[in-house]
C-alpha cells in the first residue's frame, strides 16, 4: 500500500494492504496511521493501527456473489445474466458482431422432481450445469434463471450457424442419460434463441424474443429448438388478447353448447350427441374450439368452461328420452383433482343416469402418466359412465392402451376416413381398427363421415356409429329438442321403420 501523497499532519484513512500470513493465505488489513513529523517539517514516522479485515471483505465479496448467482449450481443468475446481456447487446450495436441469447428449459424436470423428489431434482439441475459449462466458452456465459431455466449468451459468435450448431451440441448433450443415484433418467430440453442485434437491440427484448422463440420450441415438440421469428409476437399478441377476451366471455356467458347428432351404422338411426363447446363473439360471430380451446388449455380457463360444458350437457341429456351425450374432456381437466367431484355435480344436480354420458378422451392424456391417468379413469368408471378415447390413430401406440385400459368406445379420428376410398392404405387401417376393437370388446364410431360411399365402406366393416356432417353438423340444443319430439311422434304415429335421423330424403341412409 502507498502512504506516500498524503498531506503532511492530515490523518491517513482506510488505506488497504494485501499480504500473505505464514500459512499463505490471502489477507486484507485496514490502516489508519497519523504522519508523525520532524521538526523540518518532514515526514519522519507514522504511527497508527492495522486491523485485519479479511473476514469482512470476504462477507461483502460471498454477498454479491450469492446477489448475482444461484446458490444451488453456482451460475450467474437472472440479474447477472441481464447484465451481462445488455453489455453485449451494446457492443453488439456498435460492431456489428453478431450474438445470440439462448432460452433452455427442461421438459421433464417436474416429473423428475414429482417422482424421484427434491434432492434428485437439484442433482440433475447441477448435472445439467456441469454439461453446459462443458460447452460455453470463456467469454460466454452460462445462467440459471430460475427452475428448470437456464439461459446461455454467446458473444460474438458468427451468427445463426454458429448458434444453431449450439443447440445442436446442448441438446445433444442434454439428451444423454443422467445417472442419478443408479437409475438412468432420460431429460430433453427445448431451447428457444434471439439473434442480437438483428432481433433485438435492447436487452429486455432480447430476453422477451428468446422466451417466445422457446415457447414455440416447447409447443412443436420435445427436444427441439427455435430462431426467433416477428411472427412469434403477433402469435402471442393473439393468445394473450384471446385469453383477456374469454374470461370476459366466461363472465357474460357467450359460451353456447352445440349438439352434433351420433348415428347407428347399419340404420342410421339417431343413437346420441356429442356436446361441443362454442363461443358468441359479439364482433366475430361465432368462434369454433380451434380458436380458443388452446389459450382456454394454457391458462387454465378450461377448468371453469369445462365445469360449464359438463353442466350443461348433462342438463340437456336430462331432456332427451335415453340418448347417451358425449363431453370432451381437456388433459388439463384430467389432471385437476376437482374432475371427479365436478362430474358427479354435472350428474346429481341433472338426474342424468352416469350410463348416459360418456367422456371423450385423446391419446395425449395418457401418454404421459399411463399410471395416473389409469387411475382417473377407474375412478370415473366407478361412477358408471362411459370412456371414449377420442380421435383414436393420430397419437402414438394406441393399440397397447387399449388393452389395459377400460375405454367402452373408440372413435376413428376423421382424417382416416375423409382418405378412404383414395389410393392410400385408410381402408385397411380403418378395418383393423375396427376388428381388433370388437375382439377387445368396444365399441366404433367414425367421425368426419360426409359421403355416402363412406357411409357404405363403415357399414360393410361394421363399425358400431357414425357422426359426420352426413347426418348432421352440432345445431343448438333448441334444434335437437324439436328434432327429438318430430322422430317421437312419428314412432307413436307406429311408423314400423326406424327413423333416420337427419335426411331421411337420402337413400343412401336407408338400411341395406
Ligand atoms: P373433436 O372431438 O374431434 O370433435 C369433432 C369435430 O369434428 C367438431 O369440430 C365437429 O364439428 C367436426 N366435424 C363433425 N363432423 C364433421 C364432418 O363430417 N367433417 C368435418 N370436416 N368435420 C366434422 P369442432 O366443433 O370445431 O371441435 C373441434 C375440437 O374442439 C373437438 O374435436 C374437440 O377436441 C374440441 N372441443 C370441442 N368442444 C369441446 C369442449 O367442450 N371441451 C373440450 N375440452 N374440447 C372441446
Ligand atoms: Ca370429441
Ligand atoms: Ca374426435
Amino acid at each position: 500500500a502507498s502512504v506516500t501523497g498524503g498531506t503532511a499532519r492530515t490523518p491517513l484513512r482506510d488505506l488497504r494492504a494485501t499480504v500473505r500470513d505464514a500459512g499463505g493465505r490471502q489477507r486484507t488489513l485496514r490502516l489508519a496511521c497519523l504522519p508523525i513529523l520532524t521538526p523540518e517539517g518532514g515526514i519522519d514516522r507514522f504511527r497508527g493501527a492495522v486491523t485485519d479485515i479479511t473476514d469482512e471483505v470476504e462477507a461483502k465479496a460471498r454477498a454479491e456473489f450469492l446477489s448475482l448467482h444461484d446458490p444451488l449450481t453456482g451460475l450467474p443468475n437472472r440479474l447477472m445474466f441481464a447484465e451481462r446481456l445488455a453489455e453485449v447487446v451494446a457492443v453488439a450495436r456498435v460492431e456489428a458482431r453478431s450474438s445470440a441469447a439462448l432460452y433452455l428449459d427442461l421438459d421433464k424436470f417436474k416429473e423428475v422432481n414429482d417422482t424421484l423428489g427434491h434432492p434428485i431434482g437439484d442433482r440433475l439441475l447441477c448435472d445439467v450445469t456441469a454439461r453446459l459449462r462443458a460447452l460455453v466458452r470463456s467469454t460466454d456465459m452460462a445462467a440459471r434463471l430460475g427452475g428448470d431455466e437456464f439461459a446461455i449468451l454467446l458473444s460474438g459468435c458468427g451468427g445463426v450457424d454458429e448458434a444453431e450448431a449450439f443447440c445442436r451440441r446442448a441438446l445433444a448433450a442434454i439428451a444423454e442419460p443422467f445417472d442419478l443415484e443408479g437409475q438412468a433418467v432420460h431429460v430433453n430440453a427445448s431451447i428457444g434463441v434471439a439473434v442480437l442485434p438483428a432481433d433485438a437491440d435492447e436487452a429486455d427484448l432480447a430476453m422477451r424474443c428468446a422466451d417466445l422463440a422457446l415457447y414455440q420450441a416447447k409447443s412443436e415438440g420435445r427436444g427441439t429448438f427455435r430462431f426467433y421469428a416477428p411472427a412469434m409476437n403477433s402469435e402471442l399478441q393473439r393468445r394473450r388478447d384471446t385469453e383477456r377476451e374469454l374470461r370476459r366471455a366466461l363472465e357474460a356467458q357467450e359460451l353456447e353448447l352445440h349438439f352434433q347428432p351420433k348415428c347407428r351404422a347399419d340404420t342410421a338411426e339417431l343413437a346420441g350427441f356429442e356436446a361441443l363447446v362454442r363461443w358468441r363473439h359479439p364482433e366475430r360471430g361465432l368462434v369454433m374450439p380451434g380458436g380458443f380451446i388452446d389459450v382456454a388449455e394454457r391458462t387454465g380457463l378450461i377448468l371453469p368452461i369445462g365445469e360449464w360444458v359438463l353442466e350443461e350437457a348433462c342438463m340437456a341429456a336430462a331432456r332427451w328420452p335415453g340418448y347417451p351425450v358425449s363431453v370432451n374432456l381437456s388433459p388439463v381437466q384430467l389432471r385437476s383433482p376437482r374432475l371427479i367431484t365436478t362430474v358427479r355435480r354435472a350428474l346429481d344436480r341433472s338426474g342424468l343416469e352416469p350410463s348416459r354420458l360418456e367422456l371423450e378422451i385423446t391419446e395425449s392424456f395418457l401418454v404421459h402418466d399411463l399410471e395416473g391417468a389409469r387411475g382417473v379413469l377407474l375412478e370415473m368408471k366407478a361412477l358408471g359412465i362411459r370412456l371414449a378415447m377420442d380421435d383414436f390413430g393420430t397419437g402414438y401406440s394406441s393399440l397397447s392402451y387399449l388393452q389395459s385400459l377400460p375405454f367402452d368406445r373408440i372413435k376413428i379420428d376423421r382424417s382416416f376416413v375423409a382418405r378412404l376410398g383414395g389410393a392410400t392404405k385408410a381402408e385397411a387401417i380403418v378395418r383393423a381398427i375396427v376388428t381388433l376393437a370388437h375382439g377387445l370388446g368396444i365399441a366404433t364410431t367414425a367421425e368426419g363421415v360426409e359421403d355416402a360411399d363412406q357411409l357404405r365402406f363403415l357399414r360393410e366393416i361394421g363399425c358400431d356409429e357414425l357422426q359426420g356432417y352426413l347426418f348432421g353438423r352440432a345445431v343448438e340444443a333448441d334444434a335437437i329438442d324439436a328434432t327429438i319430439s318430430t322422430a317421437q311422434e312419428r314412432v307413436s304415429a307406429g311408423s314400423s321403420r326406424p327413423v333416420p335421423f337427419a335426411m331421411p330424403a337420402d337413400p343412401a341412409l336407408a338400411a341395406g
